[in-house]
């Protein structure tokens, strides 16, 4: 990976005290968590999905779809939230998404999306908390 700062940045230390095991293995390893195991994929109610390690807004629930692949999935994000970068591991390459603000992995980005965006945001559940709105 390259170094890259953000605005957000704690220690390896702090991360461990801040996130589950699962989160930090996701968050802070670029791990993925089983298809179908985060509640959140279910999650039907208007609000906003914010990041897991440092609260930014992340995706609306009004950009959430149902993809059929086991992980929340998204046609966008909010404006300048995630960053992207290329991902080379498992002999893919692949778009990965991170939190703009903290640099927690947060899933990747593939081009078989619904319109508008023709973007699916394939994002880890645990990497995300939702802020009903209503
Ligand atoms: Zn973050």
């Amino acid at each position: 990976m390259t170094v890259e700062t953000f605005p957000i940045t704690r220690t390896d230390e702090e991360w461990q005290r801040l996130l589950t095991p699962e989160q930090y293995r996701v968050m802070r390893g670029h791990g993925t968590e089983a298809p179908g195991s985060c509640a959140l994929l279910h999650e039907k109610r208007r609000g906003v999905f914010h990041c897991a390690g440092c609260d930014t807004p992340l995706f609306a629930s009004n950009d959430k779809f149902e993809s059929g692949t086991g992980w929340p999935s998204f046609n966008e994000p909010e404006p300048g939230s995630v960053e992207t970068s290329v991902d080379r591991s498992h002999f893919m390459v692949r778009t990965e998404v991170h939190c703009a603000h903290c640099g927690s992995h947060l899933g990747h980005v593939f081009d078989d999306g619904p319109p508008p965006s023709g973007l699916r945001y394939c994002i880890n559940g645990v990497a995300l908390v939702f802020h009903p709105s209503e």
